[in-house]
């Protein structure tokens, strides 16, 4: 199939993608409504099924993760996610709905219109001489909650391919994401020692003040160059103005640019969060809950095939990277090379302004079913059938 034909197949697809993507961002599927992640699978497992690929319902606390796969190797992963972050009662309050060039509507951007676009690429691969048969898919239920539930399926379903693509929003047509932070979610909790702030006061040991020199510490731990980051989101400790404060907790967030980084912060951190004198007891729970997406050489030669397939459709990709997670970030830890932002462009995720931006949900399914077809012929060395 030429980049035309291609792009014609897509054109000849777009009300269709519309009318489905309307559909799943009418059903309400925040994280933890495992009835609407059910209702969303009902609708795209058939989809699958009919173009020849095995299903595979994983079940969760939250619902299911979709699995799929056609028989042959290798193999290339697409994933997106079915979860949104809006609770029950948003699609009815405002559903899907079109102004102009934009759409609207709770997960819009954030990822339906993404899932529309990966299963339409595996129809258009099925067109393309049945590449789809090289496909495995991984939807998952819980991509909002950092994939806790769906970790193991996606490692062990990355682990089975030779690169993946996953299908998240773009911040522009010519965009491509290679690389994401990693992320750490830590609490510090220290005990002092109480006593009346009048009477007393050199009996007590401040929880708040050692809190306050450990924030200190930590804040100046970011480093912007690095692409690393420590901030203390949120405090509490005490409990009168007029008691020296016996506990004080903080929660801390960290962002890295790298593994060996994401470590030797979290060493910073310990050595930060030693008690300032014996009487204090300090506790540092928690650790690092997403590896950072790293670009490897695997992922740049991926990346320069992108490239390369862009330019014939008159698009000149760019990199770019984003303090935001994905489950990119743990396809590249399975040592799988990703490319990530495979989706339309949109942009507000997570707000009541989230939007698409139309024209590029299909231009951009065009481009990547184009793009994962010839990554299959050249670099995998899959022979096409005859055209269907
Ligand atoms: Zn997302």
């Amino acid at each position: 199939m030429t980049p035309d034909e291609m792009r014609a197949l897509f054109v000849s697809w777009e009300d269709e993608m519309l009318a489905l993507l309307e559909r799943l961002v009418n059903i309400d599927s925040g994280t933890g409504h495992a009835e609407g992640i059910e209702r969303i699978v009902d609708i795209i497992e058939p989809m699958l099924q009919e173009l020849g690929l095995t299903t595979e319902r994983r079940p969760s606390p939250v619902g299911p993760h979709l699995v799929a796969y056609g028989p042959r190797s290798p193999q290339v992963l697409l994933m997106g996610h079915i979860d949104t972050v809006f609770p029950p009662g948003t699609a009815a309050a405002r559903p899907f709905r079109r102004e102009g060039a934009r759409a609207y509507g709770p997960g819009v951007i954030d990822m339906k219109s993404g899932i529309v676009s990966l299963l339409y690429v595996v129809k258009a691969l099925a067109r393309a001489g049945g590449l789809h048969r090289h496909v495995r898919i991984v939807v998952n239920a819980d991509e909002e909650i950092s994939s806790i539930h769906s970790r193991p399926v996606i490692y062990e379903q990355a682990r089975l391919c030779r690169a993946a693509f996953v299908f998240e929003p773009a911040q522009s047509m010519e965009t491509l994401t290679t690389s994401r932070k990693g992320v750490g979610d830590l609490t510090l909790a220290i005990t002092g020692k109480a006593a009346h702030a009048g009477a007393a006061i050199e009996d007590g040991l401040s929880a708040i003040e050692e809190l306050a020199r450990k924030i200190l510490a930590l804040h100046a731990l970011t480093d912007t160059k690095k692409g690393r980051s420590v901030n203390v989101g949120i405090v509490s400790g005490g409990t009168a103005r007029n008691v020296v404060a016996e506990r004080a907790t903080a929660r801390v967030d960290l962002r890295f640019a790298t593994k060996a980084d994401g470590e030797a912060v979290l060493e910073q951190i310990r050595a930060v969060c030693r008690p300032s004198h014996p009487g204090y007891r300090v506790e540092l729970t928690g650790g690092i809950t997403r590896p950072p997406l790293e670009r490897t050489a695997g992922i740049a030669a991926l990346f320069e095939h992108m490239r390369e397939a862009g330019r014939a459709f008159g698009v000149e990709f760019t990199e770019t990277s984003s303090g935001g997670v994905s489950d990119a970030n743990l396809i590249a830890d399975a040592g799988v090379p990703v490319i990530d932002s495979l989706g339309p462009v949109g942009g507000r995720a997570h707000s009541d302004q989230e939007y698409l931006e139309v024209p590029t949900m299909a231009l951009r399914a065009a481009v990547a079913a184009w793009a994962i077809g010839r990554w299959l012929r050249q670099a995998a060395g899959v022979t096409a059938d005859a055209a269907v």
